[in-house]
């Protein structure tokens, strides 16, 4: 029987992972460690391997793998910057990914987040906690229905927030590197970032970490905002300058922000640090920041979305010891 290692396994998806053990007749271990060099070894003897990296993937692990006879990982999300692809193929490993495991996960995340900062539902919270139940002008809010909505990104994820802000009687505009036919159903396309967030009054990105984007979200684009705008991250926290953003909060030209990713989350998300201390400032500055809504990379955790995430690492696992490649391979 074939055996395949699930490194970084979590409680929510043993459940999933058994069920498929016993359809597909492998034999399916679970380990929480995360793959690295002091754990790598932990699969000789196995055929496969499934994980869910998150920080960057120590680039001696692939000659290691190779010398296990190990020829790939699959990853268990979408993103797959964790990895150096180069240095993967060099050794013959290939790595995979869940592309599409449930875009609308994230999308009604990132639309519940725009909702929660228009509506200030964050800022009421507090004050009912503190039983202040008057009804006072910092707390009046506006309706969807008349904001502009620009979407970055205007992909799978992209496309469905969209939809979704179109149907609330939203004006939806969107910027991509490549414009896309279906996305021009529920948004108008700008010819440049700078250009779809102009009047926007929620901006909302959708795109990938890449080595082009990084801290494209920085001090200068901040300055093409309409003021007062609401700012939502459920993409990379490396595309935005998270200094520059906190300026452009302190300046009032950005009023609020929900982030579900952080440039330097990788110590801390998804961890417990309820008796430990977090040494990153800006990491602080952000939960302590009424006008923040931060959450710990969060917006795929859903029952549909962790389900396609088990099942897809196994398919693509099972699939390059079967054929020698999967369809979801990105190297
Ligand atoms: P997708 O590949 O379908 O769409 C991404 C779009 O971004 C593409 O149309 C691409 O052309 C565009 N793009 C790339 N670089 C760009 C740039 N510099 N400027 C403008 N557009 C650019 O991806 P998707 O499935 O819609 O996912 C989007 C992103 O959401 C993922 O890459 C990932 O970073 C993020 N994500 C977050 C979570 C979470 O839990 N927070 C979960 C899954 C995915």
């Amino acid at each position: 029987m074939r055996k395949i290692m699930m490194f970084a396994i979590k409680e929510h998806e043993r459940k999933v992972a058994l069920a498929w053990a016993k359809n597909n007749q492998v034999d399916v271990t679970f380990s929480e460690d995360i793959l690295n060099m002091e754990t790598v070894d932990q699969l000789k003897g196995f055929d496969g391997v499934t994980t869910q990296q998150t920080g960057k993937l120590d680039n001696r692990v692939y000659g290691r793998l190779k010398e296990l006879g190990i020829k790939q990982i699959a990853q268990r999300t979408a993103g797959f910057d964790m990895y150096d692809l180069e240095k993967a193929s060099e050794n013959n490993i290939i790595i995979s990914n869940v592309p599409s495991y449930s875009p609308n996960s994230i999308a009604e995340f990132a639309v519940t987040s725009a909702l929660q900062l228009v509506r200030k539902t964050h800022l009421l919270e507090e004050k009912v906690r503190e039983k202040d139940f008057r009804w006072q002008v910092p707390i009046m809010a506006k309706e969807i229905k008349s904001l502009e909505v620009a979407i970055i990104g205007t992909g799978r994820i992209g496309q469905i927030a969209a939809r979704v802000f179109k149907a609330f009687g939203s004006k939806v505009v969107g910027y991509d590197l490549y414009q896309n036919e279906q996305a021009k159903q529920h948004l108008e396309y700008k010819d440049t970032v700078e250009e779809a967030v102009a009047n926007a009054d929620i901006v909302s990105i959708h795109m990938p970490a890449t080595d082009d984007n990084h801290h494209l979200f920085n001090a200068e684009l901040f300055n093409h905002f309409k003021d007062g705008s609401v700012f939502v991250n459920t993409a990379r926290g490396s595309i935005v300058d998270t200094k520059a953003l906190l300026q452009a909060l302190d300046s009032g030209k950005i009023s609020g922000a929900a982030l579900d990713t952080y440039e330097n989350e990788s110590p801390y998300f998804p961890k417990d640090f309820r008796d430990k201390e977090i040494s990153d400032p800006i990491l602080k500055e952000l939960i302590m920041r009424p006008e923040v809504i931060l959450t710990p990379h969060i917006a795929f955790y859903t029952d549909i979305a962790v389900n396609n995430l088990v099942e897809g690492g196994l398919d693509a696992t099972l699939s390059v010891l079967e054929t020698g490649t999967c369809e979801t391979r990105v190297n």
